[in-house]
């Protein structure tokens, strides 16, 4: 009886901090920022496990009040090559073509391709940027790079004096969610494909933080095609977490400014804390 009893309250308060956990949830997701979110995906299939994170992003910040975009470039068959077809008006200079100098001159007479303009204006818009891609040749799909080199143009994601802390695009924040074809272990720094964080440092240092982003930890799944149903499941709860815990994922630290001398290298006592550089005194 004693026990039918305890049992009884037991679940009495078990219900009450489970509506108590639902409110407290439903009260962070009120007072919790609604951000426009540009999810950029690389994958030819879409039942990929890249398609898969993707949706399951869509699914996951929608259901929080977030305002999402999905740029699907293979969906909509994104020509990743620049070239003077990027620029529609007359050229800077027509005799000699300076993809920089183009992108500055198109963005300042508003002359640039429209699909480049399409995608720069989703960028515009985003508070938070997701890079959805595999691992190819340690680096993005070419598509994807394609897009960084036409999308991210002189004039629009950089300038004289604008980047890092000056970047185009402080305040904002970006992240990678990624996949591999090999281990944890192999990406460890002393593992032999190296640091993924080394792999990755030309898309969060080259890109991202050098137009001003801030940059979220990277998430990454680690071969799923090979780990089997039950741990593909693992991965896509574990990215789910992630996207739900956004606020308490760390920002990857890139060094500010203030720590680099007249040569842009760390002066001499800075101690090189962005996990990719390192001190050589
Ligand atoms: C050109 C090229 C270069 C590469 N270079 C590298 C490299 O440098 N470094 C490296 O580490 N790897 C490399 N790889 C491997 C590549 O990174 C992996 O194959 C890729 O990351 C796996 O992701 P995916 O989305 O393509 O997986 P997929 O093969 O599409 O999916 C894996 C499995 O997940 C299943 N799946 C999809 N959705 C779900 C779901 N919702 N629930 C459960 N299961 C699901 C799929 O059916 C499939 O069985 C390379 C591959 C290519 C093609």
């Amino acid at each position: 009886m004693a026990l039918a009893l305890r049992s009884r309250e037991a679940e009495r308060l078990s219900a009450r901090s489970g509506s108590l956990f639902l409110l407290v949830k439903a009260l962070n997701r009120f007072f919790a920022a609604i951000m426009k979110v540009l999810i950029v995906y690389a994958h030819p299939e879409p039942s990929s496990f890249n398609g898969s994170m993707k949706d399951l992003a869509v699914k996951v910040l929608t259901s929080q009040g977030h305002d999402v975009q999905v740029s699907d470039l293979y969906a909509i068959g994104w020509n990743p090559v620049t070239g003077p077809h990027d620029f529609t008006g007359g050229r800077s200079d027509p005799d000699r073509l300076s993809i920089a100098r183009e992108q500055t001159h198109a963005m300042e007479h508003g002359t640039i391709a429209p699909e480049i303009k399409a995608e720069q204006d989703k960028l515009l818009q985003a508070d938070f940027l997701i890079l959805q891609f595999p691992i190819w040749w340690f680096g993005p799909p070419a598509i994807l790079k394609g897009w960084f080199d036409r999308v991210f143009a002189r004039g629009f994601a950089y300038h004289t004096g604008r980047k890092y802390d000056t970047g185009m695009f402080k305040n904002k924040l970006a992240m990678v969610a990624t996949t591999t074809g090999t281990s944890a272990q192999t990406y460890a720094p002393d593992g032999i494909d190296g640091s993924l964080l080394t792999v990755l440092w030309p898309i969060h240092n080259g890109l991202l933080r050098y137009a001003g982003f801030d940059v979220l930890a990277p998430f990454v799944a680690h071969m799923p095609g090979k780990i089997g149903e039950a741990g593909r499941a693992e991965q896509l709860a574990s990215y789910e977490r992630r996207l739900e815990t956004l606020g308490d994922t760390p920002r990857l630290y890139f060094h500010p400014a203030e720590d680099y001398g007249a040569d842009e290298r760390l002066k001499p006592g800075v101690l090189a804390r962005s996990g990719v550089q390192r001190n050589v005194w």
